[in-house]
């Protein structure tokens, strides 16, 4: 057998500078990180490792995973764990509500692992996430990140468009051509129609979606997801730098600069988003209250300038 030795590993990329972060240590993060456990919900900042975890849980800032912690798909850019997942907690919507309402947050990020086991994908556990947080928090704006829901029943879509989130988001991640190695189990083309039905449906929910950037697209391709994005009528892009998070994962195949990112931002701002976040640490839930506010006044602004004058 062979010995595998520190030598015999691939060497790691280096980080550049702008990617490093603080290791977390705040009495915030201790507390966030308490009422998690406490409430037995895991968290995408934690499970997908994200280095963003100190900053938003200083600022008790979390995003919610329901529907467990093992996910039916192994995409190659994610960290969480894959495998046969458990039962669907019946306690969770209960749980989700109790942390919004005993963080006093205002707006709060709910997404999931994929659940193909199930008939509905997990749709209806959105729904009954959505009604307890109505309920007993109903000042707290709600904004879900759902997987692609491909090849399940006719209505699970709909059921949570009735729920009437404040923001549907659903991720392209990257460009078409890189699916099949970095996204095998999804459609490019299935995921844009879901965020195309949803507004279709019910026009007052702001969509969003978000690439990663540094896993080999070419430029013009990016700017093709960004047209394709606006035919569907997205609202919300945000775009951020590909981390690779083990050695089993995908390569980072480049460190989009600080200044790329900010010359994307200003061509998906001529465009048309409503609001776009790009920077390497942008992921699709950063700083996602602020922006849901910014989204907001963008779109009464436009609603305003687009009334006839007297
Ligand atoms: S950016 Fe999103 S996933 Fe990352 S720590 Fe913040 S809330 Fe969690």
């Amino acid at each position: 057998m062979t010995e595998v030795t520190e030598l015999a590993r691939p060497p790691r990329q280096r980080k550049p500078d702008w990617i490093r972060v603080k290791a977390p240590t705040s009495e915030g993060f201790a507390e966030t990180k308490r009422l998690m456990r406490e409430k037995n919900l895991a968290t995408v900042c934690e499970e997908a490792a994200c280095p963003n975890i100190g900053e938003c849980w200083t600022k008790k800032h979390a995003t919610v995973m329901i529907l467990g912690d093992t996910c039916t798909r192994a995409c190659a850019f994610c960290n969480v764990k894959t495998g046969m997942p458990r039962m669907v907690d019946p306690m969770e919507p209960q749980h989700v509500a109790d942390v919004a309402v005993q963080m006093g947050l205002q707006h709060i990020v709910i997404t999931s692992v994929d659940r193909d086991d199930l008939p509905d994908g997990g749709a209806s556990q959105f729904v009954k996430v959505i009604r307890a947080l109505r309920e007993q928090a109903p000042d707290t704006t709600i904004e879900i990140l759902t997987p692609d829901f491909r090849n399940k029943v006719d209505r699970a879509l709909e059921m949570i468009v009735e729920a009437r989130p404040d923001v549907f988001n659903h991720n392209l991640e990257t460009v078409p051509r890189l699916y099949p190695t970095i996204r095998p189990g999804a459609r490019y083309y299935a995921s844009l129609r879901l965020l195309e039905t949803v507004k279709k449906l019910d026009p007052s929910i702001f969509t969003k979606s978000g690439i990663m950037l540094g896993l080999g697209e070419q430029r013009l391709e990016v700017h093709q997801v960004m047209d394709d994005m606006r035919s569907a009528d997205i609202d919300f892009l945000t775009m951020g730098q590909y981390l690779q998070p083990t050695p089993r994962h995908a390569k980072v195949a480049d460190f989009v600069t600080p200044q790329a990112f900010d010359a994307y931002a200003a061509i998906a701002r001529a465009k048309g988003f409503l609001l776009v976040a790009s920077s390497p640490l942008t992921r699709s839930s950063y700083h996602a209250g602020d922006d849901f506010d910014r989204l907001r006044a963008a779109r009464e602004a436009r609603l305003a300038s687009a009334k006839p004058q007297a």
